[in-house]
Order: structure tokens, then C-alpha cells, then sequence
């Protein structure tokens, strides 16, 4: 396989600028290329990392924590540069709530704000077959964590899917009391689409 040789294309002073010197990527093992001075890797590999402000360490994109997705804009998510895609994940968001149920806004926020919310998928080979919700306020004696598990799978099939994919990805990101920052955007937002009237309680 033919590897860009990218010493013929970076010039000394880019290189400088970039903060890279010659030396061993420590992902791929290619020698004499330009590396990064701090993370030891090549522009190629370094690409593929993306840093997680949660876990405080760099991800590699095909297995990386659950605080960070690929969204239509970039790398996203609790753990993600949220300056940068937090117009289009909120959109997506906002799409992701006009899809769902009249109760699910105000249940959301009241599981986000019990410090207890993470989603968790239940899948097999076929493909999803179930989706946790939890820390859902209690509804009588029981606290179903199914109760929405049928909206969603069903709004993944419909014809807003793509549209709001992003905002399903960034409620996944959420994780208990380990995500402050971006829970608290998210009752943010949930706040802002309630009081736009767009669900009647
Ligand atoms: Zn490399
Ligand atoms: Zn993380």
C-alpha cells in the first residue's frame, strides 16, 4: 500500500508551525514522518483520535467513549467541542423532540436533573432491539425505563430519522452526574422547546 509521503509536501516552517518533527508515529510505526510533537503521531493517525473533555484522554474514532459521536459537523458529544457543533446538535435535538411524545420533554428533564440518566441499547445481530432510559421520574409504584424505548426505535424508521439522529446520538453522550456541563445544556434546551409552545401539557 502507497503511504502519502507527506515530508514532500510539508515544508520545514509548516512543520514548525504545526508543531511536528520527523520522527516514528507511534499508532502506525511509519519512520522519518512528520509527527506530532505531543500526541507522537502522524497527520494520518492523529486524524483519527479525537479528544474526550471527559475522560481527559484522546479517543481513537472506532472505539472511542460513549461522551463523543461523529455528528454531521464533527466530532460531538458531553466529551466533544461542543462551541463547534452545538448549533447543529441542538437543532437535531429539537427535531429529536417534535418526534416523540408530548410527556417525554418534561420526563427527560426530570431524569437529566435526578443525576441518574444514561441511555443504553439493547441490540442484536438483526439490529437494535430495545432502548434503556434511565432515571425516568417514577409514574405510580414503577419507573419503566422502556417507556420510550418504542417512540424512538420507531422515530429512527421514519422520515426524520436523519434529521434528528444527531440529537439522539447527544442524548446517548449523557452520563449520570459525569457530564455536567453538557446535562445542563440539554434541560437548556429541553426549557427552550417547551416554552416555544411547541407541546401543549
Ligand atoms: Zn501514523
Ligand atoms: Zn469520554
Amino acid at each position: 500500500m502507497l503511504r502519502r509521503n507527506m515530508s514532500t509536501v510539508l515544508t520545514p516552517k509548516d512543520m514548525e508551525e504545526q508543531g511536528m518533527v520527523i520522527g516514528t508515529c507511534e499508532w502506525c510505526h511509519d519512520e522519518n514522518v512528520p509527527v506530532y510533537e505531543d500526541s507522537k503521531r502522524c497527520e494520518d493517525c492523529d486524524y483519527r483520535f479525537h479528544y474526550c473533555s471527559i475522560c481527559k484522554e484522546d479517543q481513537f474514532e472506532d472505539d472511542c467513549c460513549r461522551h463523543i459521536f461523529q455528528s454531521d459537523n464533527g466530532w460531538a458529544g458531553s466529551g466533544g467541542d461542543q462551541e463547534e457543533t452545538n448549533r447543529s446538535v441542538k437543532a437535531a435535538f429539537l427535531v429529536f423532540l417534535s418526534g416523540m411524545p408530548a410527556s417525554f420533554p418534561m420526563d427527560l428533564k426530570l431524569a437529566i436533573q435526578s443525576g441518574k440518566f444514561y441511555t443504553f441499547t439493547i441490540g442484536s445481530l438483526l439490529g437494535t432491539d430495545g432502548v434503556e432510559l434511565n432515571g425516568l421520574p417514577y409514574e405510580g409504584l414503577l419507573t419503566n425505563c422502556f417507556k420510550y424505548s418504542h417512540d424512538i426505535l420507531e422515530l429512527g424508521d421514519s422520515d426524520i430519522a436523519e434529521q434528528s439522529a444527531d440529537g439522539w446520538y447527544w442524548l446517548t453522550s449523557l452520563y449520570e452526574n459525569e457530564t455536567p456541563e453538557a446535562n445542563a445544556l440539554t434541560i437548556q434546551w429541553i426549557d427552550e422547546f417547551i416554552s416555544k409552545g411547541e407541546i401543549t401539557q
